[in-house]
């Protein structure tokens, strides 16, 4: 039985580094025009005892917004939910987090003044393979559905909407590569399927009395003995190492939230990165729980500070608001713009980096064959016949 589901609210999936569906930037469209917000039935929300809410002095209580399940407004759901709720506390994601750490100036942009992000092919493959995902898992039968199924969800999930400015035939190749990613991720969980606890599993969770995370985790499994293990779907084309997704801030706030909503933490967390069709997994041990409260804490107060520097930093080619960004704008007297020398760092730090790895690459093969080469001298001992043993 399906602890609880529901898909993306408030926006469309996204894939990082781009906001959360739930962050999905934009003008507001809520029920802000001072008409009373109806749920899709066309009828005032109950409360939870069935009846109308009424305050204290028997007047219609209009619903709290952040505390509201999604859901609740039907047609007239925001787009995008204050930033600070009625109570003070800043309404956070993993994404505005993460955002807020890589440039205070782009969240601010997002967030705060609210401008419009541009769709892009990336995002658009990501939200159309976390929708076909959620299909495929959320059924009330323990049945699987066969690929055929996987691809008709695929087919009806796919969205267009990062695609409009291409050629017909780069987004068809688009669509074949989705279709492939899904057929591959249909063959690898195949043997092992089971029906999850809980798709896109929808959470508002407090943090002290700074800050709300919300979100929602892909999906929530659990094993015969009863414990959790959260899985997250990645649609980069490179895997992360183990020790990225120990650190993963993401899956730590993941692991905070499925306390948050099941009453425990989960065994292990895991991206999935159904592309190349790897998971990496690890145990809640390894997890900085601390580490991901304290990032939000610390974001949550550097907001309400209205700390919104420019950070140029490696992400500025991809950003959406370039154009309006103080750093990438024309220096005074022809001077070289910050934006401009930062891009020159990161080239640069690049190319020695690089240079690093292949000298050490060198070092290795050359400290190999002086081990060939050079030392064939004990007794019984050939060329190439391996290390002298020790003691
Ligand atoms: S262009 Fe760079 S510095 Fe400017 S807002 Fe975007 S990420 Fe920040």
């Amino acid at each position: 039985m399906a602890l609880g589901s529901g898909s993306a609210r408030y926006g469309r999936r996204m894939d990082e580094p781009s906001p959360h569906p739930t962050e999905q930037a934009g003008p507001t469209t809520g029920a802000d025009d001072g008409e009373l917000p109806l749920g899709s039935d066309g009828e005032l929300p109950l409360g939870s005892d069935g009846e109308l809410p009424l305050d204290a002095n028997g007047a219609l209580r209009l619903i709290d917004v952040e505390g509201a399940p999604p859901g609740t407004f039907g047609t007239f759901e925001p787009d995008t939910p204050p930033l600070v709720d009625g109570q003070g506390r800043v309404r956070l994601s993993f994404s505005r987090v993460d955002r807020y750490g890589n440039c205070p100036r782009s969240f601010r942009y997002a967030y705060v003044d609210r401008l419009p992000q541009e769709p892009s092919p990336h995002l658009s493959f990501g939200t159309s393979i976390h929708s076909a995902l959620e299909a495929f898992y959320d059924r009330k039968l323990p049945r699987m559905p066969t690929e055929e199924e996987l691809l008709a969800a695929l087919y009806e999930h796919w969205d267009t909407s990062g695609f409009v400015a291409l050629e017909r035939e780069e987004q068809l190749s688009y669509y074949r590569h989705a279709q492939d990613v899904l057929r591959r991720y249909h063959q690898r969980v195949a043997p092992t399927y089971r029906l999850p606890a809980a798709t896109e599993a929808w959470f508002s969770m407090p943090i002290e009395h700074e800050a709300v995370v919300v979100g929602s985790i892909d999906r929530v499994d659990v094993d015969d003995d009863g414990r959790f293990h959260i899985i997250d779907y990645k649609t980069n084309r490179k895997v992360q190492d183990r020790r990225r997704v120990a650190g993963s801030r993401q899956l730590a706030i993941y692991a905070l939230a499925c306390r948050h909503l099941y009453g425990a933490l989960p065994a292990t967390v895991s991206l999935d990165f159904v592309v190349p069709g790897v998971a990496i997994t690890v145990p809640l041990e390894e997890l900085d729980l601390e580490d991901a409260r304290q990032a939000v804490l610390a974001t949550a107060r550097a907001v309400r500070q209205q700390a919104f520097e420019p950070t140029p930093n490696r992400l500025c080619d991809w950003c959406d608001y370039r154009a309006v960004c103080p750093a990438w704008q024309p220096g005074a007297a022809g001077t070289q713009v910050l934006g401009e020398a930062v891009a020159e760092l990161h080239a640069r730090r690049r190319e020695l980096q690089r240079g690093v790895r292949e000298l050490r690459e060198l070092e290795a093969g050359v400290a190999r064959l002086r081990e060939e080469l050079l030392e064939p001298d004990e007794p019984g001992r050939t060329p190439g016949s391996g290390p002298r043993a020790s003691g």
